[in-house]
């Protein structure tokens, strides 16, 4: 059958009005956390003494290590894919190269990274602290660009959305809930 669509299909820039607080959001969503889900398992109290923890970096009790990267989730028929700034973490070892090159070129390194599914949208408020782990790889950059997480093929959700893009429905609806979670 002959396609409808004879000339290459136009892309959008994402907006929606926002069933949550009304106002219209333009843009592709670009939602970061600051700060790794395992850092609110810590009291408050022992934080200062058991977490190091910088704008790309997140050491707890010496023994678990994240590192801040971006995964980039395309939309389909949108010119800008849906942006997440989230912590994977990453073997002492990887960690540490990490931190001794973190002003250098990284293009061509590849760390595994776990991904703790903490993102609005992607995981059950109600189930908190029993995150959803998914397998990575944490792609270099050059410098001043944090790493990229690649999910590794698997049957979550946010793997299906990475690899087949979302539809403007479900971009809407979790970027919603990110928004204003
Ligand atoms: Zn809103």
């Amino acid at each position: 059958m002959e396609s409808v669509y004879r000339f290459p299909k136009i892309t959008h820039v994402f907006e929606f009005r926002c069933r949550t607080c009304g106002e219209v959001h333009k843009g592709s969503p670009s939602i970061g956390y600051a700060k790794p889900a395992h850092y609110y398992s810590v009291p408050e109290a022992e934080r200062a003494h058991r977490v190091l923890l910088t704008s790309d970096t997140c050491a707890i009790d010496n023994d678990t290590y994240f590192v801040r990267g971006v995964m980039e989730v395309p939309i389909r028929g949108v010119d800008a894919p849906f942006t997440w700034g989230i912590w994977v973490s990453l073997s002492h070892d990887n960690f540490q190269r990490y931190l001794h090159t973190f002003h250098e070129d990284q293009t061509g390194t590849v760390n595994f990274g776990w991904l703790p599914v903490t993102m609005r949208g992607y995981f059950d408020p109600t189930r908190a602290r029993t995150w959803d782990m998914l397998a990575t790889d944490v792609v270099g950059r050059g410098p001043g660009n944090r790493p990229l997480i690649v999910p590794h093929k698997c049957n979550h959700p946010l793997y299906r959305d990475y690899a087949q893009g979302m539809d403007w429905d479900r971009a809407v609806d979790i970027a919603e809930r990110a928004l204003h979670g």
